[in-house]
């Protein structure tokens, strides 16, 4: 019995409040020319409420309260990408969190060439597709038809 398979996997992207001006139009170029599919958008300024929920993982590291100010204190562009193996070609394609390191040894990532230094990053990247999954469903709610319970909790 052959199954249609489609290895297509989904993950979260960010276009950071530091990048958004001077770097959205190329970030957006580039992510499309590198064969992702863009299924959902949107332009959000996050809640201090959302931002600290968002990073909770980073709760009581000494950067959090910089990295929630980042993140509220203008317009995030939220992306659901979808391509084969998106989780982990998404965190190639913006390099290692600290550009300093990015320019040594991923020069052409967008974090070694947009990111100011290891808070202002520019990008944001699931890390697994759980938490692309998780960080999904927060920002854009259910948005996976195929397995969304009726409002009775049946499925
Ligand atoms: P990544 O974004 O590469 O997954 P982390 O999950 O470790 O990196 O950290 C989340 C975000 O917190 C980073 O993208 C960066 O903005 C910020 N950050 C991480 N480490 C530091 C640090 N040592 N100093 C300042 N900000 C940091
Ligand atoms: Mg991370």
């Amino acid at each position: 019995e052959i199954d249609f398979f489609f290895p297509h996997q989904r993950t979260l992207a960010v276009i950071k409040p530091d990048a958004m001006e001077d770097h959205k139009e190329k970030i957006l170029e580039e992510i499309h020319s590198s064969g992702f599919s863009v299924s959902q958008l949107k332009e959000t300024v996050l809640s201090k409420e959302m931002a600290e929920e968002f990073y909770k993982e980073h709760r009581g590291k000494p950067f959090f309260e910089q990295l929630v100010e980042l993140m509220c204190r203008g317009p995030c562009m939220m992306l659901v990408l979808t391509k084969e193996n998106a989780v982990e070609e998404w965190r190639a394609m913006m390099g290692p969190t600290d550009p300093a390191q990015a320019k040594v040894s991923s020069p052409k990532s967008l974090r070694a060439r947009f990111a100011s230094d290891i808070l202002h990053n520019s990008v944001h990247g699931a890390s697994d597709e759980q938490h692309a999954d998780e960080k999904i469903h927060f920002i854009f709610g259910e948005i996976d038809t195929d397995e969304k319970p009726n409002h009775d909790g049946t499925v």
